[in-house]
């Protein structure tokens, strides 16, 4: 008997036996240049060579002992994740979800603990995706989600992305916990928020004391050219989410924050049992080494000029078929005018993997290593779906 295996998306008609950097390969050999890299999870591509040394290595001495105990991988991530960012404070979870969940929690027991158990309100955005536990559809709000699953938790205000004057009168409330925000939105159509409206954020976090919470699950690591897409705004949240790519393929996420956001939290306030299991943190620091090196982040940024640039020829080419290019980095969307997943069915008949997003866009999230030969092939693929189109 064949069990039924409960489908988050609905599949393609493809399955992959092996990966090697940006290629997935079937078992006939048909090869696929990934664009999707796991849905940004794949920062490295496939079975990088470091990665894989690092795995190997912790495999052969321990596995998991729980958070009962001191991990050295997990020290040297955190030690890492801090010297690299503005936190002070990591707690590792399995998931991006989990990782939301978490950051919740965090921002409402702060504001217990200051004597103030009524400021609880999560101002969120329209488009955002923070997972899809109780909190995360209640936080994301959108029908699609939450439409059969019961009275939504409450504590979320749900506000239009980048409505200033609305965020204005909101955040003036005396019951706003935190902002929480993407700062490129992926599963809504990669919309980055402007520098200039992070800025404002924090402007006005700062002035009512309200708790700046950034959600870089899928837009950090690296995806925007820096580490984290913040970075490019030059501000710092109180708290942020990180996994996908942290962990290279491997379930890991991280709640990162600095001291005072982290008050609230000691031993048995919240807890996970893998989370910052051993061997995901000894890929997560490989990961790390190699990502957080500005020589690396500057190839990311020349190499995303260059996809950008052969992107606006590939919209200019098919006006029928593409609209225009969006993002940041290698988060690039390509907004389409035919629907987006039949763009991206038509592209496994031409090798070249893509995912799709809301908006009717097609998401490209390439392994951040690659090659520029692999560029222009990647882009030759999506011309060919295009003239099928
Ligand atoms: N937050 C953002 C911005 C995401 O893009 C995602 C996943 O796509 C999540 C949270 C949830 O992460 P996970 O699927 O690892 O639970």
């Amino acid at each position: 008997m064949i069990a039924s295996v409960l489908p988050t998306y609905s599949r393609a008609p493809l399955t992959f036996t092996s990966g090697s950097g940006a290629w997935l390969t079937e078992a006939d050999g048909r090869r696929f240049l990934d664009l999707g890299a796991g849905i940004a999870v794949n920062a490295l591509g496939h079975a990088h060579p470091a990665l894989v040394a690092a795995l190997t290595a912790q495999a052969q001495s321990l596995w998991h002992v729980s958070n009962l105990y001191h991990i050295p991988a997990q020290q040297k991530l955190a030690d890492l994740l801090v010297e690299h960012t503005f936190a002070d404070t990591v707690f590792f979870t399995n998931s991006g979800t989990e990782a939301c969940e978490l950051a919740v929690k965090m921002a409402r027991k702060y504001w217990y603990d200051k004597g103030q158990p009524d400021r609880t309100e999560i101002i969120t955005f329209t488009g955002s995706f923070h997972g899809r536990s109780s909190a995360g559809i209640a936080a994301a709000g959108s029908e699609k989600m939450t439409k059969g699953f019961g009275p939504l938790l409450p504590g979320f205000t749900h506000l239009d992305f980048g409505d200033h004057d609305a965020l204005t009168l909101a955040a003036a409330r005396d019951n706003i916990a935190a902002i929480m925000v993407e700062p490129v939105q992926g599963e809504g159509g990669i919309r980055p928020l402007p520098d200039v409206c992070l800025k404002g954020l924090r402007d006005l976090c700062d002035r009512h004391g309200i708790l700046m919470i950034l959600d870089e699950v899928q837009c950090g690591m690296g995806r925007t050219g820096k580490l984290f897409a913040h970075e490019w705004a030059g501000i710092t949240p109180d708290i942020m989410m990180v996994a996908k790519g942290i962990g290279g393929g491997f379930p890991l996420g991280a709640v990162l924050a600095n001291e005072n956001a982290a008050s609230g939290m000691s031993a048995g306030t919240h807890g996970s049992t893998y989370g910052g299991n051993p061997l995901a943190c000894a890929v997560g620091c490989a990961v790390m080494e190699i990502v957080a090196d500005p020589a690396f982040l500057a190839e990311v940024n020349r190499k995303a000029g260059l996809l950008r640039q052969k992107l606006e020829g590939l919209v200019a080419a098919h006006p029928d078929v593409f609209v225009a290019v969006r993002g940041s980095g290698l988060m690039l969307g390509l907004k389409c005018k035919a629907t987006n997943t039949d763009i991206v069915k038509a592209g496994y008949d031409q090798g070249v993997l893509t995912v799709p997003a809301a908006d009717n866009v097609i998401r490209l999230l390439p392994p951040l290593t690659i090659t520029d030969e692999e560029i222009g092939q990647a882009v030759a693929r999506l011309d060919a779906v295009a003239l099928h189109m």
